[in-house]
């Protein structure tokens, strides 16, 4: 007999694995599909983002940057480390325990939460007119199960994305995949695409040593954050960091020689110009995944980047079928994928109930993003160059590190935070940060943002001291002209 569900979500990332943990735990009958396998062929829950995105380069992050703090700082401590080495193999396989323990762990948070999980690749067949129910295809090799539902959840997330003359071999042209899995620090490392993923990986094998070029096709640097941030992040990452940035390039072509690859760009001032490497990481960004489901045989609307489209409540075009996550328009990250599987979870629930739910959805203009290089880039809101286009006054209190107590007994004193207040309100449209864990400082500003606090009550907040915090306390009195240690 056909197994029927209330919910079945299709794949397990940070967006389908939380969306169907939320199911369960509002009542609803839930199944989640999913088809990673990982380099032993064995099935991987989490997605992306544990297998292969968040969670591993944060470890290798933190290894390499541990690697940097004992090369280049312990001695300012007073700490000598002589014949300091690197074992590269020990610090993937340290990642991948990391990686094991976590893929495990949801696969524990199912069975706790009764969810149950299909391995394969699950297709989208038709909805059975009588019954209103989908029905789902799981493929898992040669066997093929159909099962049913009433409401679907897709969760598809996202592929790297390929340049057109060159194939990834995550051998020598790596993607995400391959730049986490690299056993050897290779000397000279390419990376195409200065996002977060080409910052990020970049910046874990300068640390050990590579010499690392990173090529960017936009004019300017990381022209997503706010510009002053940028222009922050570019000169540290160059001077402190040693990475080479060129922006403004456009790649001709990409040679893989027996010994070397050479890579043939022009930029803005010169035509022909080589980058010799060994290896190259080619990070330019992801696509929407949607190969696989059934989307043109059922009618699924996507757009013409192959998003599927969705309104704000994460409804597709299709009757009872949702989806969430980077599969769909908004910011590709993972608590943005996660907060839209459980609005869309408690929207179906209540909907089961008979009644709406208005509320289930998720406010897409605060979304912290942050970007795990060192110093590390957070911010949430407007920027600065976003206020000025659309004509909104604004009024900026800045503060930096170099003057905060606990910045400077880390001896990580490079940055700064920045808040940006409406002119006329002073309700906080936007905060900056760039600086020693700022990834953690964000979650203040969010919190700050969703409460639609002004800026004199940030500044208002007791904060301790010494704390970095007391960055964005000081960033926040700034506005109004009143910071006290600077
Ligand atoms: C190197 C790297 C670092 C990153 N770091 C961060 C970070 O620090 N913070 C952050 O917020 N984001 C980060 N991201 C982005 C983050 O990983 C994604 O935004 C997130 O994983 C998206 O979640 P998702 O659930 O939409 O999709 P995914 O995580 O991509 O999961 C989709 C799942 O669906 C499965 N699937 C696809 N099609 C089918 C099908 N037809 N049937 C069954 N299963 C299917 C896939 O195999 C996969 O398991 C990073 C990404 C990368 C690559």
């Amino acid at each position: 007999m056909t197994k029927s569900f209330d919910v079945a979500v299709i794949g397990a990332g940070p967006g389908g694995y939380v969306a169907a943990i939320r199911c369960a735990q509002l009542g609803l009958n839930t199944v989640c599909i999913d088809e990673w396998k990982n380099e032993q062929g064995v099935a991987s829950l989490g997605g992306t983002c544990l297998n292969v995105g968040c969670i591993p380069s944060k470890a290798l992050l933190e290894s390499s940057e541990n690697y940097a703090r004992a090369a280049h700082k312990f001695i300012d401590h007073g700490i000598n480390l002589e014949g300091l080495s690197m074992d590269v193999p020990v610090m993937i396989t340290r990642k991948n325990k990391i990686v094991k323990a976590f893929t495990g762990g949801i696969a524990m948070l199912f069975k706790k939460n009764k969810v149950t999980s299909l391995h394969g690749s699950g297709t989208l067949l038709k909805q059975e007119q009588e019954s209103g129910l989908w029905k789902i295809q799981v493929k898992n090799g040669t066997e093929i199960e159909e099962i049913q539902a009433e409401y679907v959840i897709i969760a598809t997330g996202s592929t790297p994305r390929q340049l057109p003359f060159i194939k990834v071999d995550n051998d020598r042209i790596l993607d995400n995949s391959g730049a986490l899995a690299l056993t050897e620090i290779p000397k000279r490392l390419g990376v195409i695409g200065a996002g977060v993923i080409g910052l990020e990986m970049g910046s874990v094998w300068r640390r050990l040593g590579s010499e690392v070029t990173v090529l960017e096709a936009q004019p300017n640097f990381l022209m997503a954050a706010d510009e002053q941030i940028a222009k922050e992040a570019q000169k540290t990452f160059t001077r402190e960091l040693g990475l080479v940035i060129q922006t403004g390039v456009k790649i001709k072509s990409i040679q893989v020689e027996e010994q070397q690859i050479v890579v043939d760009y022009a930029d803005a001032k010169v035509d022909s110009q080589k980058l010799e490497i060994d290896k190259l990481i080619v990070a330019v960004g992801r696509s929407p995944n949607t190969a696989g489901l059934g989307a043109d045989e059922i009618g699924l609307k996507t757009n013409e980047r192959g998003y599927i489209e969705v309104d704000e409540y994460c409804r597709s075009n299709l009757p009872k079928v949702y989806a969430v996550g980077d599969v769909v328009r908004g910011p590709m990250l993972a608590h943005k994928a996660s907060e839209e599987g459980v609005a869309v979870a408690e929207m179906i629930a209540s909907a089961k109930q008979g009644h709406a739910n208005e509320s289930a959805k998720v406010n897409l203009d605060i979304i912290p993003w942050v970007i795990y290089t060192s110093p590390e880039i957070a911010w949430v809101g407007k920027t600065e160059q976003e206020l000025k286009s659309a004509g909104i006054a604004y009024r900026a209190g800045q503060f930096p590190f170099m003057a905060n107590g606990r910045a400077r007994a880390l001896g990580e004193t490079s940055g700064f935070v920045k808040v940006l207040a409406d002119a006329d309100t002073d309700r906080i449209l936007g905060i900056h940060m760039i600086g020693p864990y700022v990834s953690e400082m964000i979650a203040e500003a969010v919190v700050a943002m969703e409460f639609a606090a002004s800026s004199e009550d940030v500044a208002r907040i007791i904060h301790a001291h010494p704390s970095l915090s007391e960055v964005l306390h000081e960033a926040a009195l700034a506005v109004d002209k009143r910071a006290i240690h600077i």
